[in-house]
């Protein structure tokens, strides 16, 4: 009896929070993260169009990951064979999404590369492949050592990674606004929201680079930064 009034607690409890989605979880970032994001959100740096190179490039990086460990393990594109670059603008809104049908990242793998330096799972790969000594890979896995990442937040206000995994049955959103020392975890749980496998970046633009969500600007970004990237880009944008 007393185990029933334990799980009719719970059912009300539960109730109280009308949204069954697990709380996000915050994240301090590495020391060194934080200095970096503390140039990088207010420096006058001018440059600040390399942003999108960066993340296609980083894109191209996990489409590149997932085509090479998939011909050992081609289970790798049982959600789908597709491997591209999708990017749309809104520009009322002020927001670029780039969509990735790459490898993805776990949890853990999200915490261990979005919140430190050192761990650049793109070197580590590329040794790993120089090792192996397979001689027809795609070798376009050149290591970034500008910002990477970081540099989305050169434009953003608030950037937002939602990512899966073959090798999870859950998508994750890594979250942060670009003035703060953390960051959130939360699982997806919107379903409009899931994605079969790869990374979707969302960037919520600053109000003096909003003009960066135009498909003509994104094009033309493209054609003078991203030209040899392997796989292919497709850009849209939201019907005003
Ligand atoms: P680098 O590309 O030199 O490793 P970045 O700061 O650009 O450094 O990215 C850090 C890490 O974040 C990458 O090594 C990768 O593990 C992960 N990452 C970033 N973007 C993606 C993505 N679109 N898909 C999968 N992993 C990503
Ligand atoms: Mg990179």
């Amino acid at each position: 009896e007393s185990a029933l009034v334990g799980r009719r607690y719970e059912s009300s409890a539960a109730a109280v929070d009308s949204s069954d989605a697990p709380p996000a979880e915050k994240f301090e970032y590495q020391a060194e993260v934080n200095r970096l994001m503390d140039l990088i959100v207010h420096s006058l740096y001018s440059n600040k169009e390399v942003f999108l190179r960066e993340l296609v490039s980083n894109a191209s990086d996990a489409l590149d990951k997932l085509r090479y460990l998939s011909v050992t393990d081609p289970d790798l594109l049982k959600d789908g064979p597709e491997l591209d670059i999708r990017i749309q603008t809104d520009k009322d809104n002020g927001i670029i999404t780039i969509t990735d049908s790459g490898i993805g990242m776990t949890r853990q793998e999200l915490v261990d590369s979005l919140g430190t330096i050192a761990s650049s799972g793109t070197a580590k790969f590329l040794k790993t492949l120089k090792e192996s000594q397979e001689a027809n890979v795609d070798s376009n896995l050149i290591g970034q050592f500008g910002v990477g990442f970081y540099s989305a937040f050169l434009v953003s206000d608030k950037v937002a990674v939602s990512t899966k995994s073959p090798k999870s049955e859950q998508q994750y959103v890594w979250e942060a606004e670009a003035e703060s020392n953390s960051y959130t975890i939360r699982e997806e749980t919107d379903p409009e929201k899931l994605i079969p496998r790869g990374t979707r970046l969302t960037l919520y633009l600053k109000r003096d680079d909003k003009g960066f969500a135009h498909p003509e600007r994104i094009q033309k970004l493209l054609k003078n930064y991203s030209q040899f990237v392997s796989f292919p880009i497709y850009t849209w944008q939201e019907k005003g």
